[in-house]
């Protein structure tokens, strides 16, 4: 373990704290399968440098990069076991992300919604937000702790818990939510604003709808986003950068 002074706070963030979802699919890079030393070593160096700016930083690990629980259904196995599976998995990617941070300096936590008490902790609300207040990176890991529930649905459920601004979606190789898929469609248009009932309506592919409904229903805005170099910094800084999903308060609403 790392020990380091604790980021001073400082006038270059705009937002007190936030949840960073990282898919799997982010730390592959150009593989087929697993992590991209190259490519965890920059999102690394980017997150620190964003947590010394002075924002509460808390990540949740997705798995696609090494289980899925839908494919692996397809594919005969028990939709239940593959999904425990997927949320086994994201610790081994937590774990990689934790190490990497821990290499530029940060002091981390993870903390799992399923035991393994010999590797990380297991998942307390009020012990996750000390460790945000007393500097630490937080790491999510195992999504939920339930099957049936994706890594989009975990990051919404934490950020709610912890208070976090907003989500920040780092996506691969998309610079924000299109209303088609900009791989395969050259007239998908990029949209810069929407509302969270507008993704779900039109269907567009930026989280399931079980994540987005709890977004909406609690005001929790997501920025998404390409993931390169410097983006989540220009996010946290308050620039404008990809996609903003947001819901406008009700003003005659109490909250
Ligand atoms: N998973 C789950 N419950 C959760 C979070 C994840 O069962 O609360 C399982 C599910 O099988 C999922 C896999 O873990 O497919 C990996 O997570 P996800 O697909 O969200 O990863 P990402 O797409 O972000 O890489």
């Amino acid at each position: 373990m790392t020990l380091s002074p604790q980021p001073a706070p400082s006038a270059h963030a705009a937002f007190k704290r936030v949840l960073v979802k990282l898919s799997g699919e982010a730390l592959m890079g150009d593989r087929e399968y697993g992590v991209d030393p190259g490519r965890i070593e920059s999102i690394a160096r980017e997150i620190v440098e964003v947590h010394q700016s002075g924002a509460e930083v808390a990540l949740v690990i997705g798995a696609g990069n090494i289980v899925r629980g839908m494919q692996a259904a397809e594919g005969g196995m028990d939709r239940a076991t593959a999904d425990y599976a997927g949320m086994l998995a994201t610790l081994l990617n937590s774990l990689t992300v934790q190490d990497a941070l821990e290499r530029h300096g940060a002091q981390t936590r993870v903390l799992s919604a399923i035991t393994v008490a010999e590797v990380a902790e297991p998942y307390i609300r009020r012990r996750a937000i000390r460790h945000l207040e007393k500097g630490r990176i937080v790491i999510f890991a195992a999504g939920t702790g339930n099957p049936f529930f994706t890594t989009d649905t975990a990051a919404a459920l934490r950020a709610l818990e912890i208070g976090a601004e907003a989500i920040l979606m780092a996506k691969n190789n998309v610079e924000g939510v299109y209303d088609g898929d900009p791989n395969v469609d050259p007239n998908a248009r990029f949209l810069p604003e929407l509302t969270h009932l507008e993704a779900i309506e039109r269907g567009l592919k930026v989280m399931d709808t079980t994540a987005l409904s709890l977004c909406m229903d609690n005001h929790l805005p997501i920025h998404v986003f390409a993931l390169a170099d410097g983006n989540i910094r220009r996010v946290v800084a308050g620039e404008r950068v990809g996609t903003i999903i947001s819901t406008p308060r009700d003003p005659g609403a109490n909250r």
